[in-house]
């Protein structure tokens, strides 16, 4: 009599931890029948244990995806073995609202799922216990550390005074368009160009002031670009671009063109306005550069035939 009181009590008590855990625990039969319903399922699902037990769980929540689940809850079954599924797998079984505060951010309650088999007296797996932990707050941490990686990767590939491309990434895209060239032969072309007398606007205006022109080429060179054109800075105040797909009478266009509109903006810096040119070079690739370095070679030598032949020009080498 003793023996069974302790267990009818240990019984009891044990029932009270599944009910208050924070962890949503729901058993089902083999035909999805809900036969436990926690305190941790009701309080986020609404739905009170009284309501849903014998109920079809895809009947209660049509969202469930049915298929998935049954395959899972099948093999779990027939193997006698827990199955396991996480967040980054399926963000959540139940569309339960996040209610943390802290990672008040997501929309819903991401969860890890465990499935369990649970075998009767003649040792048959009968039915199966859904375990569902609550891992929004990983889930969220993660997430942002992922994003402020790729923001991370995309800093480190720009230059931050332009925008524009860095030198090193702008290298690997003309090493790669060369290479492209190698195997298609697709037309391409390459512009190198330099900011005409820059020295004397930073002598006479200072740094920041140069820092303006500066930015200002960054900007009208991107605008007058295409999506598939990379425009990159390569030094101080000396930049390049690669335009795939582009013989030298069509880079020459651009160039005329962002030359043009240079030559003609002031640049309202805060210490005064400032006009100012620049010189272009252009290279279409041919077969004669034996890497991409020889490329852009020509491309500089163009350029700096346009800084000979008086500045504020462009010439295709
Ligand atoms: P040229 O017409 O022959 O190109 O004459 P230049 O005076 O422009 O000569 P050069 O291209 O050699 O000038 C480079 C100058 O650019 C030297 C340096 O003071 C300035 N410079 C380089 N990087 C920066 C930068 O990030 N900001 C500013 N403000 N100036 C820079
Ligand atoms: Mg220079
Ligand atoms: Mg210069």
């Amino acid at each position: 009599m003793a023996i069974e009181e302790s267990e009818a009590n240990s019984f009891h008590w044990l029932m009270d931890m599944l009910e208050s855990v924070e962890v949503g625990l729901v058993v089902l039969d083999l035909d999805f029948r809900v036969e436990v319903w926690n305190g941790f399922m009701e309080n986020h699902s609404g739905i009170t244990a009284s309501r849903i037990q014998g109920q079809v769980l895809f009947d209660v929540f049509p969202d469930i995806p049915k298929g998935w689940l049954t395959r899972k809850v099948d093999a779990v079954a027939l193997l006698n073995t827990k199955a396991f599924t996480s967040w980054e797998q399926r963000p959540y079984l139940f569309r339960f609202r996040n209610t943390r505060p802290i990672t008040g951010t997501e929309e819903f309650m991401f969860q890890n799922l465990t499935i369990s088999p649970l075998s009767g007296t003649t040792g048959e797996v009968n039915k199966v216990c859904l375990m569902v932990y609550d891992v929004t707050d990983i889930a969220s941490s993660k997430m942002a550390l992922e994003r402020a990686n790729e923001q991370l990767a995309k800093l480190s590939m720009t230059d931050r005074l332009t925008g524009l491309l860095n030198r090193g990434t702008w290298e690997n895209l003309v090493d790669a368009e060369f290479e492209r060239f190698r195997r298609y032969g697709h037309t391409t072309s390459l512009v190198m160009f330099d900011i005409d007398h820059f020295k004397p606007v930073n002598d006479t205006h200072g740094h920041l002031a140069g820092d303006e022109v500066i930015k200002h080429t960054a900007s009208l060179t991107r605008n007058a670009i295409r999506q598939s054109d990379s425009a990159g800075r390569y030094g101080g105040e000396e930049f390049g671009i690669i335009l795939p797909e582009t013989d030298a009478e069509g880079a020459r266009i651009i160039c005329e063109r962002i030359r043009e509109s240079i030559e003609q903006s002031v640049v309202e810096t805060s210490v005064a306005p400032i006009r100012y040119t620049i010189s272009i070079g252009i290279a279409q690739l041919t077969e004669e550069p034996e890497n991409y370095m020889q490329w852009m070679q020509k491309a500089d030598e163009a350029l700096y035939a346009a800084k000979e032949g008086g500045r504020n020009r462009v010439v295709v080498g």
